[in-house]
């Protein structure tokens, strides 16, 4: 019967539409499929593009933070050692040697 399609034909046209479901990429912020879009286009408008730029310089913010945190307790770790070095007295530590950068 011609116009009729054949036999596992729609279940391909079924699997394409999925497959193309899945590739096609969706908004980063609310989902929106971005059909139409620009290949690199990551949100479906100004105001999602705004959020995920805000997402993302708070990720750095806390990452930035992290590092800094263990800076810091690796200062206090340092200046900790100094001072009970310098409470000892000057008699003592005349002869003491300070490893720099030591761990
Ligand atoms: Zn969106």
């Amino acid at each position: 019967m011609p116009g009729t399609p054949p036999p596992g034909g729609s279940e391909t046209v079924l699997e394409q539409a999925a497959v193309e479901l899945c590739a096609s990429p969706s908004c980063a912020i609310c989902g929106t499929p971005l059909r139409g879009r620009r290949p690199d286009a990551r949100c479906c408008s100004g105001r999602c593009r705004i959020v995920l730029c805000r997402r993302k310089r708070h990720e750095a913010l806390l990452e930035g933070l992290v590092s800094c945190e263990q800076a810091l307790r690796a200062a206090a770790d340092a200046v900790a050692a100094l001072r009970v070095v310098a409470e000892i007295g000057p008699h003592i530590t005349d002869g003491f040697k300070v490893v720099r950068g030591g761990r």
